[in-house]
């Protein structure tokens, strides 16, 4: 943190600092400069002094010696009685930060009945396990499961933690961080390691017209949340590697300030980040019964449909359908955009896909710079085409 100061023995009052600012931060009181709450510290009224009365004080941050905070440590979620996929998809960008640095990648399970998982995990190259067991930990108590992996982090000293950015993941992290005084990134898309094992946290900021490099340069652990579908899971080792480590419950966990009262399961419902091929409908669709030749063109080729923010925003599909910063992040083997333009918000969260086409009758939409095919045309003749051509070929 950096402050200004002045000094009153040096200062003339000739107002030079208070006409130069471009915050109009400093006031003339009494033929004497005093700062107000508009002061950003720009240091402009510094080099404007010409008695070389105003300073620029920098406070000494105190930093952890980070050579005490090894490894990368993965929050393994269990959702319905299954390992989370998010979770190998992290241990995979996990171990290739950790080869970096010479780090080794290790997994945190919280639950109740939760063994099983840590013997399959340690098909996926993690030297350690932790394991905190007990019916007590039965269903998600947001504090209970913080002081789990409070305490195996406490033990572990991992300088990295990386969690899903899922509904339990996005409750779970922010109470961690907090514990540790530490930085929290949320909805990584990238993440880089440097050789001092600082984390580069990127991800897309301002409405997602940049891409933010976060550094947590002072504290250590460097928390950040990844979505589903972001990076790439590891391929399932046959050979299963790595320690079990099965851990005491901290003190206090059973006594939570939070109990359940009654569960009722919500039907699982298909995610359109599951889907192997999706069909997208984009604001080039007139009416919002065009998007039934969406759904027709998904439905032959045996995959899901979804559609673009302003789409959700006039009330033709729900949220869950949507793609983008502010919907679901996918990663199919085939996606097909039909009138969609091209936004940072909507490709940041589509173009790890396996083949993107895209029509679309402006040549110069930015969608074709990620496509890898690109249709220059009119969605009303194209689709009804494949519509056909398909009907045809199953005939
Ligand atoms: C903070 C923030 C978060 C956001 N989050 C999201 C998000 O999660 N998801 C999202 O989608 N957007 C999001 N947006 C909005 C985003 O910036 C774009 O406005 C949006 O993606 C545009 O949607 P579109 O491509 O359907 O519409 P448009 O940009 O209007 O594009 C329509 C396209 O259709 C083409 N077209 C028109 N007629 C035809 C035709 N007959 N045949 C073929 N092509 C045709 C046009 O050439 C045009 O390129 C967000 C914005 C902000 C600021």
């Amino acid at each position: 943190m950096a402050k200004i100061a002045i000094l009153d023995r040096k200062c003339t009052g000739c107002g030079l600092c208070a006409s130069k600012c471009p915050f109009g931060a400093i006031d003339m009181k009494d033929g004497r400069p005093e700062l107000n709450a508009a002061c950003k510290v720009c240091g402009v009224c510094v080099k404007a002094c010409p008695e070389k009365a105003i300073l620029k004080l920098e406070t000494k941050v105190d930093s952890v010696d980070k050579s005490l905070w090894k490894d990368i440590l993965v929050f393994a979620e269990v959702s319905g009685g299954r390992l989370h996929p998010v979770c190998l998809e992290l241990i995979g960008k996990a171990r290739e930060l950790a080869k970096n640095v010479r780090f080794q990648v290790k997994a945190v399970l919280v639950g109740s009945g939760v063994k099983e998982h840590a013997e399959e995990l340690r098909h996926y190259g993690v030297s350690e396990v932790a394991v905190y067991d007990d019916p007590a930990l039965s269903y998600f108590r947001a504090d209970a499961f913080a002081a789990c992996v409070e305490d195996y982090i406490r033990f572990a000293r991992p300088s990295v933690v990386l969690v899903g950015a899922t509904s339990l993941g996005r409750s779970l992290a922010p109470r961690l961080s907090t514990r540790f005084h530490t930085g929290l990134t949320a909805d990584c898309t990238r993440l880089e390691m440097r050789e001092n094992t600082d984390l580069v946290q990127i991800r897309p900021a301002f409405g997602g017209n940049i891409m933010a490099q976060i550094i947590t340069t002072n504290t250590r652990p460097q928390f950040a949340t990844v979505r589903y579908k972001v990076m790439n899971a590891p391929e399932r080792s046959p050979e299963a590697s790595g320690e079990i480590l099965l851990r005491k419950l901290p003190g206090g966990v059973a006594q939570s300030r939070a109990s359940c009262v009654s569960v009722t399961p919500i039907p699982p419902k298909k995610s359109i980040s599951d889907a192997e091929i999706l069909v997208v409908g984009g604001r080039g669709l007139q009416k919002e019964s065009d998007l039934d030749m969406i759904r027709e063109l998904a439905r032959l080729l045996g995959g899901d449909w979804a559609t673009t923010r302003p789409l959700v925003e006039k009330g033709w599909n729900t949220n869950d359908r949507q793609i983008g910063l502010s919907g679901r992040t996918v990663r199919p083997r085939l996606i097909i955009t039909c009138g969609v333009s091209g936004a940072i918000q909507f490709t940041a969260c589509m173009n790890g896909s396996d083949h993107i086409v895209a029509i679309n009758t402006d040549r110069n939409a930015p969608i074709f710079d990620v496509a890898h095919t690109a249709v220059v045309g009119d969605l009303y003749e194209i689709v009804p085409a494949l519509i056909r051509q398909l009907k045809e070929a199953r005939a």
